[in-house]
């Protein structure tokens, strides 16, 4: 499937200098390639490790001692060198590779951090003149990183999200272009509502909004945040991941899930779910009285559809206790856990028995003609476990 690894193209590609279809080739490599994927996801960390750096001098005292220690240590070459002096050279030798090994990751992030804050993204005018910071554009402009881009009542936009995307700003709407680089581009969503469409790998394009953050994973989708910060994610074709620390709801196609200041991104839920099973879903997402959520969550059990373990599958880890267990029965009546997969390892929260039973569970989600791009999806799995592996280690 794929001919070659691409490691030694990791740097070019960090920086952009790769051609439209090696960077493309690079890009489709990487999803099916833990080995390239692994040290791709390294040096992007260091990367993204070297912007944040400050510029710091050595201190003229630590010159003193080094010329010193080389003195020392070159007198001393001819006879036995003491303990202590050899300790303090190493220490000293130690110290050098330190500082001089984040004096090149700072160069380096500071070249490819100069290089993509000149970046922009092309914005079109659709309605009317929105505004990038407070230049009204008619036609075409240039949304820079920092800058905000807002329509108002009567205007819309489209934002080239560099080769991998369009993104159309409804009106109302404030987005802030936070970064663009091939590793990450990312827009800030403080109101009103976009349409994303991107065919650029897993997990390069991002919008943050007040309670979560959409992580793309080949997909297109709308996202819509209200004035006290709520949002809504709606997902029309592939897959997207809601994150908030340590809470991630994974949204596919023709599924939403909603997100709330304080609390996060909520479980994600077929549209076509029966109006009690949603109503009742709200609650237990977002509910704060114990005793109306567990008869929420009743009524859930109750309504679920075979469709809905989508829903139920999520639940698995934000329940606890005997209310686990009735959702894993519930589940189990629908999809039968796979072998391999037990009762009590699924209540213990055992990732590989969950995602096991994910992906017999998938099958039953995606009806009604839905067409999932199922590399994406696949893709999409690989990736996140190797992130949640690395993660565990
Ligand atoms: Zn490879």
């Amino acid at each position: 499937m794929f001919s070659r690894h691409v490691t030694k193209d990791i740097s070019a590609y960090c920086q952009g200098e790769l051609p439209a279809e090696s960077s493309r080739q690079f890009a489709e490599h990487i999803i099916s390639c833990a080995k390239c994927r692994r040290e791709f996801e390294e040096i992007k960390l260091g990367t993204r490790f070297a912007e944040q750096l400050p510029q710091v001098s050595a201190p003229e005292t630590l010159w003193n001692e080094i010329e010193a220690s080389l003195g020392a240590a070159r007198q001393s070459s001819a006879v036995v060198v003491n303990r202590w002096s050899q300790t303090r050279v190493a220490a000293i030798a130690a110290v050098l590779l330190v500082v001089g090994g984040l004096g090149v990751w700072w160069f380096w992030g500071r070249g490819f951090k100069n290089n993509f804050q000149r970046a922009s993204w092309q914005v079109q005018s659709l309605d009317g003149a929105p505004r990038i910071g407070t230049k009204r554009i008619a036609g075409k402009g240039e949304l820079g990183v920092g800058e905000w881009l807002e329509t108002d009542g009567n205007s819309r936009a489209e934002i080239a999200v560099s080769s991998i995307g369009r993104v159309n700003i409804d009106e109302n709407t404030r987005v802030r272009l936070v970064e663009t680089a091939p590793t990450e581009h990312r827009l800030e969503l403080a109101r009103g509502k976009l349409s994303a469409t991107i065919w650029a790998p897993p997990r390069l394009f991002f919008v943050d909004t007040p309670s979560a953050v959409a992580a793309d994973l080949g997909c297109s989708y709308t996202l819509e945040v209200k004035d006290d910060g709520a949002g809504v994610l709606r997902v029309t074709t592939g897959w997207v991941s809601l994150e908030l620390k340590d809470r991630e709801s994974m949204v596919p196609a023709t599924a939403a899930c909603e997100t709330r200041p304080g609390v996060g991104p909520g479980t994600p839920y077929f549209e076509d779910a029966p109006a009690t099973f949603l109503k009742a879903l709200e609650t237990v997402d977002f509910g704060n009285d114990a005793a109306a959520k567990a008869e929420a969550l009743n009524v859930m059990l109750t309504q679920a559809r075979t469709r809905d373990t989508l829903t139920l599958w999520h639940l698995l880890a934000r329940v606890a206790g005997n209310d686990r267990a009735r959702v894993y029965d519930k589940i189990a009546t629908f999809v039968p856990p796979p072998d391999g997969v037990t009762r009590e390892g699924v209540l213990k929260l055992d990732q590989t028995m969950l995602d096991r039973w994910k992906d017999s569970l998938e099958a039953s989600w995606f009806v009604n003609n839905t067409i999932v791009p199922k590399p994406v999806a696949e893709a999409y799995w690989r990736v996140k476990n190797g992130v949640v592996r690395r993660m565990k280690q």
